[in-house]
């Protein structure tokens, strides 16, 4: 069929963390007994792909003979997943003379048996990476809605290999992915705080630490309602800013999980038998893991006191920096993961320490060793700490007063959260609980009345500088909720009711 060895070429991508790299995928057809060898340190799902695209190109008529070689450029790049189905079979077409792509262009896509596309992984990292090259892209159709999101990139879906060949013959012209609008931001909340009875603290403690992104902890017996009030957080959060929304939106893709909740924050719940790598990413591809799954949103770790210290401890560093480093041999990828972590834990072993229904049967020794489960370097991370107190039978049955919805509190915590983007974009921020220490000492002054009253608590409850400097931040989010520029004592006072929770709990 091919005896005058055209080197076919076509440009494809791999994925390098969140971002997109530009491969090019060699073929050389001589003759000889039938085999396909890949070379230019391709992963598993890579080599696996000589069987797949061999059966799609018999879909399109095309029966691959003789010895068939594919290099993927550069060589010491790794590559991976199946996403070079498709490149590697144009390559293999345009060898063999059956094609001539006449414009360079980004191809990726997996293929089906019979040549259908399938959704991969990585499309809008390659939309950022074609539109930055000003090359055109074809993704498979399943990946179009996400590509569209990428505002002034040329793309193109396709449906499968038979259309694709037939738009490179120039037989069928191109459908362009129209550009989509940048997600809906208004949507249901689910569970409504309407639907939680009584809970004046803890509704407040939500609202302050949705406001400015802080890290809460709720203490509670079974049944009080801990985690619903965790759940609801997510339903009045502010809705994703467009920088925002395409950091969430390059984290989904890498892991090819499409991003249909449109401006809604993540909201991810870690289990405490999940392991560190499902946490915080890595592994032999170097993913991203739930923590940066819920980047720019909530991280729910219900039953916080079950998680093995190791754990908590591999998430230290993702929550001081606000980024994951994954490393191994293959090389070292950075994913975002700024956080709103969300805790919730029995008050002691029993569960009923503090419940005014039921008497709590730990001894003192248990309530002491439970206490230091309550501890370190996680609970210093911990803004807000507040009880969920289980109610009394008559408040459960009380109808009168329904509670305020999550759509009336979300309200205040969006204009609260735009007084704070207002005043820190310029630094480089956009809300309270991101601030560094150098902003906050520059930036939150007090009165002289109210500074020798936090130096005075202070010195009281033994706070670090961490510490001072997170009950500065808090109080900055209570004034911005009231509308106030002034930091003042009320805020203060309010800050410190929240971190005394800490105190009573780290002995
Ligand atoms: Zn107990």
């Amino acid at each position: 069929m091919n005896n005058s060895n055209i080197i076919g070429s076509i440009s494809a991508l791999t994925l390098r963390g969140m971002e997109a790299v530009p491969v090019e995928v060699e073929v050389e057809i001589t003759g000889g007994l039938f085999n396909i060898s890949i070379v230019g340190l391709p992963d598993v799902a890579v080599k696996e792909s000589k069987e797949r695209v061999r059966a799609a190109l018999r879909s399109v008529g095309f029966s691959l003979k003789g010895h068939v070689a594919v290099n993927l450029a550069p060589a010491d790049l790794p590559k991976e997943g199946a996403l070079l189905d498709l490149p590697i079979s144009l390559a293999m077409m345009t060898s063999a003379g059956l094609i001539k792509p006449a414009q360079r262009a980004f191809y990726m896509g997996e293929l089906a048996l019979d040549g259908r596309l399938r959704r991969v992984r990585g499309a809008v990292p390659a939309a950022f990476l074609a539109r930055e090259m000003g090359v055109p892209l074809y993704v498979p159709r399943e990946n179009a809605q996400e590509v569209g999101l990428v505002k002034g990139v040329t793309a193109y879906a396709v449906d499968d290999l038979a259309e694709l060949v037939a738009i490179l013959r120039g037989e069928k012209t191109p459908e362009p992915i129209a550009a989509a609008v940048m997600g809906d931001d208004t949507f249901t909340a689910e569970p409504d705080f309407s639907d939680i009875k009584g809970q004046a603290a803890a509704r407040r403690a939500a609202e302050i630490a949705a406001a400015g992104h802080h890290n809460i902890l709720l203490l509670g017996s079974p049944g009080s309602g801990k985690t619903l009030i965790a759940r609801a957080m997510n339903g009045i959060l502010p809705p994703l800013t467009d920088e925002e929304l395409i950091e969430t939106m390059l984290v989904r893709s890498t892991l090819g999980i499409p991003s249909e909740h449109g401006r809604r924050r993540p909201f991810r719940t870690v289990h405490f038998t999940a392991s560190s790598v499902s946490i915080c990413g890595g592994g032999s591809s170097l993913r991203p893991g739930e923590v940066s799954l819920a980047h720019r949103g909530v991280l729910f770790l219900d039953e916080f006191t079950e998680f093995k210290r190791d754990l908590t401890e591999s998430l230290r560093a993702p929550l001081e920096d606000g980024r994951v480093v994954v490393s191994r041999a293959a090389g070292t990828v950075v994913y975002p993961s700024r956080v709103l972590l969300v805790l919730a834990a029995n008050p002691c072993a029993c569960g009923h320490l503090g419940d005014l229904a039921e008497k709590c049967v730990c001894s003192r020794l248990e309530v002491e060793r439970y206490k230091r489960k309550l501890s370190g370097p996680i609970l210093d991370r911990i803004d807000l700490q507040i009880s969920v107190p289980r109610l009394l039978p008559e408040e459960l049955l009380s109808f009168s007063n329904p509670a305020e919805s999550s759509a009336a509190i979300r309200g205040r915590v969006c204009r609260a959260r735009a007084l704070q983007q207002e005043r820190w974009s310029q630094y480089g921020f956009s809300c309270n609980a991101e601030l560094p220490e150098r902003i906050v000492r520059k930036h939150l002054t007090l009165s002289s009345e109210a500074r020798s009253y936090l130096a005075g608590m202070a010195g009281k409850m033994r706070l670090s500088g961490r510490g001072i400097s997170r009950v500065l931040k808090v109080a900055r989010t209570i004034a911005d909720l009231a509308g106030e520029e002034e930091l003042s004592m009320p805020h203060l006072a309010e800050s410190i009711m929240y971190r005394q929770g800490n105190m009573q709990w780290q002995s």
